[in-house]
């Protein structure tokens, strides 16, 4: 079978609205947020409910990215944002959602429980539809590389969206980390959703100080002290750290509004540095083109040439078939 031809070839919408009501991982801000089905060419606008006599949309676009430092926020000319907006987005683009309209009335999304995990659930319960307009897809021509001290990420030309993603918290409960996948069919739903967000009992009380993680617990994150994991129930899975990494830079680059066919690799990525990337790459149009997911479908060699050091979506059906590259002597750290 062709491993893309569950790729939606046309755009897609939700089949009906669907509403969450819940509070904000730093402003724990408690907020309703309704997300709308849109017409085609639409894209993923956020609209501020609560915000009047000002323009109160802010189309999620990596350009309207105007803060990275803790999660990664939007916002419009006249400084209305939304933050906290990578999880939601990764649920977005993971379930291939194409266009949507989320009404919001407070300045950040819900954390939930620290995944994309409850965003996607509710996804699927209301399905998405087919509409009448190509889906469009950004092919990569020739590498870009940024870095920042020892942290790097590079785009590389591939004919499947590839991902691969590697953490390195020496001396905790996380060590090193290694996870790649394909960015096609149900990957995203199956090995990467669930993942939440983690944080460092000695940072807790430095960003509570600054009124930050207001609404952060570990209902909604793990907490991670040295060599330890404090949550009563462990870990979700196997290297969850690095699977929320890999959730973060789906959703950061869910806001360029298409899939990438190339292959991302990053070491150590953060907001900063996925925004730095989209930035840097749509700086230089010569080293990609604009297509469609139907034109990638039907390029030669899609099935029989994939990369050699990547598992295809035929062989990572489950959770537990993580692709993990980590040494056996550090795994134990983190079951
Ligand atoms: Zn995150």
């Amino acid at each position: 079978m062709n491993i893309l031809q569950a790729q939606s070839v046309r755009q897609r919408t939700l089949k009906n609205a669907i509403s969450y009501v819940g509070r904000g991982l730093h402003s724990a801000c408690r907020v309703t947020m309704t997300i709308k089905p849109a017409e085609v060419d639409h894209g993923i606008v956020f609209v501020r409910k609560d915000v009047h006599g000002v323009d109160n949309r802010i189309p999620a676009r990596w350009c309207n990215t105007v803060d990275t430092r803790l999660s990664t926020v939007v916002g419009n000319q006249d400084d209305i944002r939304v933050a906290t907006v990578e999880h939601l987005m990764a649920a977005i683009y993971g379930c291939g959602i194409d266009n949507a309209l989320i009404e919001i009335d407070g300045p950040e999304v819900p954390i939930v429980d620290g995944s994309a995990e409850p965003f996607v659930s509710l996804f699927e319960q209301t399905g998405t539809v087919q509409q009448d307009q190509p889906r469009k897809a950004l092919r990569i021509h020739r590498p870009i590389r940024i870095e920042d001290d020892d942290k790097f990420m590079i785009l590389l030309p591939s004919n499947i969206p590839h991902i691969t993603v590697d953490i390195d918290f020496p001396n905790t409960a996380i060590g090193r980390q290694s996870y790649s996948l394909n960015l096609v069919r149900k990957n995203f739903q199956r090995q990467i959703a669930h993942a939440r967000t983690f944080g460092f009992k000695q940072d807790l009380e430095t960003l509570r100080a600054r009124g930050l993680a207001r609404g952060g617990s570990m209902q909604n994150a793990i907490l991670v002290d040295g060599d330890e994991i404090l949550n009563e129930g462990g870990l979700r899975s196997e290297n969850e750290f690095v699977r929320h990494k890999v959730l973060d830079v789906v959703g950061d680059f869910a806001l360029l509004g298409m899939p990438i066919y190339g292959h991302l690799v990053a070491y150590r990525p953060g907001h900063a540095l996925n925004n730095r990337l989209l930035h840097q790459l749509m700086s230089k149009p010569g080293s990609w083109s604009l297509t469609t997911v139907d034109e990638m479908n039907h390029q030669p060699g899609l099935i029989h040439e994939p990369h050699p050091s990547l598992p295809t979506a035929e062989d990572a059906p489950e959770l537990d078939d993580a692709r993990d590259t980590k040494p056996e002597a550090d795994k134990a750290a983190t079951a």
